[in-house]
């Protein structure tokens, strides 16, 4: 038995090189001007390097980040397949009250 500590990444595997939220792992964030990220050096140092401003909604951070947008929103409804088909369902019984 060993005495490491595990942690858990914030992100899965697979997204971990899109931009996140470092704090809270989010993936659905807010561009923003990166004069609203920070000011002074930092700014001067983010605008040399292109880097785009974010902003968290969940926890409110903002930060810089040089990684690709990709926006992954937590899906709340039920999947897709099993939507369409009692939506497929739905309109074939209108269809039928209609005639
Ligand atoms: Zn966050």
């Amino acid at each position: 038995m060993c005495d490491t500590r595990f942690y858990a990444w914030g992100v899965a595997a697979r997204f971990v090189f899109y931009v996140h939220c470092a704090r809270c792992g989010n993936m659905n964030l807010e561009r923003v001007s990166r004069e609203r990220v920070a000011t002074g050096l930092r700014l001067l140092g983010a605008s040399l390097f292109r880097m785009r401003g974010y902003r968290c909604d969940q926890c409110r951070g903002r930060f810089f980040s040089l990684r690709p947008y990709k926006k992954i929103t937590p899906t709340r409804t039920a999947p897709a397949g099993v939507a369409s088909q009692t939506g497929l369902e739905a309109a074939s019984a209108g269809a039928k009250s209609r005639s």
